[in-house]
C-alpha cells in the first residue's frame, strides 16, 4: 500500500543518539560513591555508551543474554542502561537491598553473564561471586586505581580499564522493537521474585507517556533528580524520559538522606525530583527545624506507596511545590497513574482541591483500567465502589520472566492486586490492597486511611495498620506504631485522634507500640511478618 509511514523500530539506542545529538550538552551530575560530585554530558555519555556496546560485543555476549548491574543512581549505570539495551543484551538491574542469598538467587534465575556493580558493593560480592554460577565477568564501576589487587575475584577488572580501549562509534544494531530491553524483578511479596521483562518498544512508549505534561511533565528546561534508585523499576523509567526530553540528570549515589539530598536539589537547581514517601519525610525533617527553602524545586513525583495528605499539604503550604501522586508496578514499567488537576478543579477551592490531589490519580493515555467486584463483574466509575483494580496496555507485562507462576491475565487484564474506587472524571484512589486488606463484619477498612491519620500526628513516625481476627466481627483493624524520637502519646490519646476522621467502626481497636516496623528490600513495610508478629494479639474487649 502506498502512503504509509515509516517502519522505524523504537529502539532504547535512538534515545541515548537524540541526546548526544540534540541536548549534547546537557548534563549529568553525579555524586559519587566516593563523596564527590561528578559531571558529564549526554555527548560524552553516549560515547562512552557507545564504548560499553563495543566492550560487550569484545566479550562475545550474545544478543539477548543479561548484563546484571548492582549500582546507585549514577552516570556510569546510565551508561550501562543505553550501552547494555542499545546493543542487543538485556539489562538486568539486581537490588542490592536484598539479603546475599537472595541477590544470589535472583542473579542464577536470570543467568546472568556479566555483572557490574558500584564499589560499595565489593564486600557483598566477594561473598557471593562463587554462586553466582552463571556470571563470566565482573566489572567494578571505578577506575583501574581504585581496585584492590586482591579482591580473589576471577575476571574483574574496573569499569574504566574495561571501556577505555573501546571505540566511541558503534553502529546500533537495529532489531524488531519487541525484543527484550531489561528486566526487573519484583520484590516478592509471596513465593520467589518473579521477572518483569520489559521489551525496547515497552520501554520508549513508557517514556513518552511519562514525559507528557499531565504526567511528570518532562522538558529540556527541567533538571530532575531520581531519587527512586535506578535498580527499581528503571528509576520509574526517568533516564530513558531524560534522553528524550533533554533534561538536566542529577543523580544522587548513595547519599539519600534529607541533607545530601537537600543540598543537590539547591546546588543543581533540581526542579522536578522523585521518589517514596520515606526519602521526602527525610527531606522534610531536615528542612524544618532550619528554616531552609527551595529556590527551583517546583514539583515532587511521589509514589511506591500511597503518600500521606499531611506530606502533599506540607510540600504546598510551606514550600510552594507541587506533589505529584503517582501510582504504578514493577509489572507496569511502572506508570499508571499520575495525580493532577483537570480545567474545572482549578477553581476548586483549596480543601476541595486537596481532596482530588490526595488520589492516585487518573490513567496516562497507553493504561486502561478497570475494577472489578469478586466475580469479576465491573463496577462503576462513582466513586464510592470499591474493587479490584485490573489493568492493560502496551508496558504492562503479559506474563513474567521464564513464564514463572504461569499466565497472570484475567481475560487479558492484569490484576494489580490492589483495591480502588475510581471517580466519574477518572481519578483512581487505592482504598486497599487484595493482599492486605481488612474487612470486619463484611466491610472495608482502609488500612492506608487509618495509617495516614496516625502519620499526622506530631507523635508518630511510622504506622501499619494490619487485621487481626476477631471472633464476632472477623478482623477488626490494630494500629502498629513507631513514635518519633523523644515524643511520646498514650494509646487512649492516639485512638482519640481518630474522633471525627472516619466512622466510629473504622477507628482502630487496638495500638501496639513498637520499635520498628520490617521493611523489606525496597522500603515498604512488611505487612505479613507484622500479621505474623501480632497473630495472639488480644485485642480490648469493648
Ligand atoms: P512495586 O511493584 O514494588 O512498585 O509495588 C507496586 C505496588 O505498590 C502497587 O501495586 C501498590 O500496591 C503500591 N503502590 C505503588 N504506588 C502507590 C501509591 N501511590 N499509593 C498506594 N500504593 C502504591
Amino acid at each position: 500500500m502506498l502512503g504509509l509511514m515509516q517502519d522505524q523500530p523504537l529502539l532504547i539506542s535512538s534515545l541515548i543518539e537524540f541526546a548526544a545529538r540534540h541536548h549534547a550538552n546537557a548534563e549529568i551530575v553525579s555524586r559519587r560513591v566516593e563523596g564527590d560530585l561528578h559531571r558529564t554530558t549526554y555527548r560524552e555519555a553516549a560515547a562512552r555508551a557507545r564504548q560499553v556496546a563495543n566492550a560487550l560485543d569484545r566479550l562475545d555476549v550474545p544478543f539477548g543474554d543479561r548484563v546484571a548491574t548492582l549500582a546507585w543512581n549514577g552516570y556510569r549505570h546510565f551508561e550501562l542502561y543505553f550501552g547494555v539495551s542499545g546493543s542487543g543484551r538485556v539489562l538486568h538491574t539486581l537490588n542490592p537491598r536484598l539479603a546475599p542469598d537472595q541477590v544470589v538467587w535472583i542473579a542464577n534465575h536470570a543467568e546472568d553473564r556479566v555483572l557490574c556493580f558500584d564499589m560499595t558493593f565489593l564486600p557483598l560480592i566477594k561473598a557471593v561471586w562463587k554462586n553466582c554460577t552463571t556470571v563470566r565477568h565482573w566489572v567494578a564501576l571505578c577506575d583501574a586505581g581504585a581496585l584492590p589487587a586482591d579482591t580473589g575475584i576471577e575476571g574483574l577488572v574496573s569499569y574504566e580499564e574495561w571501556i577505555a580501549p573501546q571505540s566511541t562509534t558503534y553502529d546500533w544494531p537495529q532489531f524488531d522493537e519487541k525484543s527484550a530491553a531489561s528486566l526487573c524483578y519484583t520484590s516478592g511479596t509471596t513465593g520467589n521474585p518473579k521477572g518483569a521483562l520489559y521489551s525496547h518498544r515497552s520501554t520508549v512508549l513508557h517514556a513518552y507517556g511519562a514525559a507528557l505534561p499531565d504526567s511528570m511533565g518532562l522538558s529540556a528546561r527541567d533538571s530532575i533528580l531520581p531519587v527512586v534508585p535506578m535498580f527499581h523499576v528503571n528509576a520509574w523509567g526517568l533516564p530513558y524520559v531524560a534522553a528524550m526530553t533533554g533534561a538536566k540528570l542529577v543523580f544522587p549515589g548513595a547519599a539519600l538522606d534529607g541533607k545530601s539530598v537537600y543540598e543537590l536539589i539547591e546546588g543543581e537547581g533540581v526542579t522536578m525530583a522523585a521518589g517514596v514517601p520515606t526519602v521526602w519525610l527525610g527531606l522534610l525533617n531536615h528542612m524544618a527545624p532550619a528554616g531552609l527553602r527551595f529556590s527551583k524545586l517546583n514539583r515532587t513525583v511521589i509514589g511506591g506507596s500511597a503518600c500521606p495528605p499531611a506530606m502533599i499539604s506540607a510540600f504546598k503550604d510551606q514550600y510552594g511545590v507541587t506533589v505529584l501522586h503517582a501510582w504504578g508496578m514493577t509489572e507496569m514499567s511502572p506508570l499508571g497513574t499520575v495525580c493532577t488537576l483537570k480545567l474545572p478543579q482549578q477553581a476548586l477551592p483549596p480543601q476541595q482541591q486537596m481532596a482530588v490531589l490526595v488520589k492516585q490519580g487518573r490513567a496516562v493515555y497507553g493504561v486502561e483500567m478497570k475494577i472489578v467486584d469478586p466475580d469479576g463483574g465491573e463496577l462503576p466509575w462513582d466513586g464510592q465502589s470499591s474493587g479490584d483494580l485490573y489493568v492493560k496496555g502496551p508496558w504492562i507485562i503479559c506474563g513474567y520472566f521464564k513464564g514463572e507462576g504461569g499466565d497472570p491475565l484475567v481475560g487479558g487484564w492484569f490484576p494489580t492486586g490492589d483495591v480502588a474506587t475510581i471517580d466519574p472524571d477518572g481519578f483512581m484512589q487505592i482504598t486497599d490492597r487484595s493482599k492486605d486488606v481488612i474487612k470486619s463484619g463484611g466491610e472495608w477498612i482502609s488500612s492506608i486511611d487509618i495509617e495516614n491519620i496516625a502519620m499526622a500526628h506530631p507523635a508518630v513516625a511510622m504506622a501499619a495498620c494490619i487485621g487481626v481476627r476477631h471472633p464476632k466481627w472477623d478482623e477488626r483493624p490494630l494500629l502498629v506504631v513507631v513514635l518519633k524520637p523523644g515524643a511520646q502519646v498514650t494509646r487512649e490519646a492516639l485512638l482519640a485522634f481518630y474522633d471525627g476522621k472516619v466512622a466510629k467502626w473504622q477507628v482502630p481497636d487496638d495500638v501496639a507500640f513498637v520499635d520498628a516496623i520490617p521493611l523489606g528490600a525496597t522500603g515498604k513495610m512488611q505487612k505479613m511478618k507484622l500479621r505474623e508478629q501480632f497473630k495472639d494479639h488480644r485485642l480490648p474487649t469493648a
